[in-house]
Formats: structure tokens, sequence, C-alpha cells
């Protein structure tokens, strides 16, 4: 039997209805991936990367799971895949994109997963959420926490609560 791991989650999504797409995946992830921990509120953002596109939705969740992380991988793709996300480009417009932003304080490095997710400095949209919820957590490549991070961050897109 695995340890169980505090993991974080980045969710996002722009097309479709999204603040339903949200739920739902909760409602998956606690399925596939443990117990909800916490969940921060949803933030809508600018899209990071390529602008050309409708506003994003975010919201960050903390898990414990006893999933090896590759499985935690393979399951949040599984997800996407069941609220219906396609292949499209990269840092395109989707309906739901799930990335694990730190799996405990492991780093790791594959052909397939990067953990700590290696934009958590650069994304506003990233960083809000993480303090709302995490604020004291430390960064394990820099032991910086989620605050720090966040003040230090020179990200300029707007990332607003959303009054729900
Ligand atoms: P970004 O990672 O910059 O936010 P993205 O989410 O748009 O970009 P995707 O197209 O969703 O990128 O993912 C591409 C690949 O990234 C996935 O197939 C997965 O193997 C890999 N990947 C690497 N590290 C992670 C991680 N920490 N979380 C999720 N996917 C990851
Ligand atoms: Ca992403
Ligand atoms: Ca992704």
């Amino acid at each position: 039997m695995n340890n169980y791991q505090t993991v974080f989650l980045g969710l996002g999504g722009n097309l479709g209805n999204i603040q339903a797409n949200l739920q739902q995946a909760v409602v998956l992830l606690q399925k596939a991936v443990g117990e909800l921990i916490t969940q921060s509120s949803i933030y809508q953002t600018r899209a990071w990367g390529r602008n050309e596109q409708p506003d994003f939705l975010n919201q960050v969740l903390c898990f414990k799971t006893q999933l090896p992380a590759n499985e935690l991988l393979t399951a949040i793709q599984t997800i996407e895949t069941l609220l219906g996300r396609k292949r499209e480009e990269h840092w395109g417009a989707r309906t739901m994109d799930i990335d694990i932003l730190f799996y405990g304080q492991e780093c790791i490095h594959t052909p397939t997963l990067l953990v700590p997710h290696p934009y958590i400095a650069q994304r506003r949209f990233v960083l809000v959420p993480l303090v709302e919820i995490a604020g004291d957590w430390l960064h394990p490549q820099t032991q910086k926490s989620m605050r720090e991070l966040l003040f230090e961050c020179e990200d300029k897109l707007e990332v607003n609560y959303l009054a729900i």
C-alpha cells in the first residue's frame, strides 16, 4: 500500500459550460484520485500564452491520494477526455485541462511528467488560488512559499475572483 501524498491539481477550461465541467471534474476526481482536502474559489483569467481565445475559469484542488504519480496522470487524462477534451493545439482553447502542480514534495522528471509543474511561478492564475488554499506550501525546488512566489510573480494577466 502506498503512503498518502498531498497533491495539488490545477484545473482550467474556456469552452462549453465551464462551471458545470469544473463541478463534474471535482466529482470524478474524488472517485478516481482520493479524498478532496480543499478547493479554491473559481477565478476568471485571461488566456495565458496564446491570448486570442476566450477567458478561462481556473481552480486549484488539494487531494490526499494513494495513486503513484504516473497513475494520477493517467486518471486526470481520462477525466479530461470524459469531459470532452479533444486533441488540440498546445495552449489552445479546451473544455478541461487538469495539471499536476505538486505531488507532495517530490520532483519528477520523466518524458511524460514534470512535477512540480514547470510554470507555477510564472502563472498568477495558478498562484492566486494556491495562495488562497495553501499560502505556506513550499516549492520543493526553491523552498519558497506560494505567497512568496505570488509576491515575486511578474505575470500581469488579471485573475478575478468569480462570484457565484
Ligand atoms: P502546460 O503544461 O504549459 O499548462 P498544457 O496543459 O496545455 O500546457 P497539455 O497539452 O495539457 O499541456 O499536456 C501535454 C502533456 O504534458 C501531457 O500529455 C503530459 O504527458 C505532460 N505533462 C508533463 N508534466 C505534467 C504535469 N505536471 N501535469 C499534467 N501533464 C503533464
Ligand atoms: Ca495546463
Ligand atoms: Ca495539461
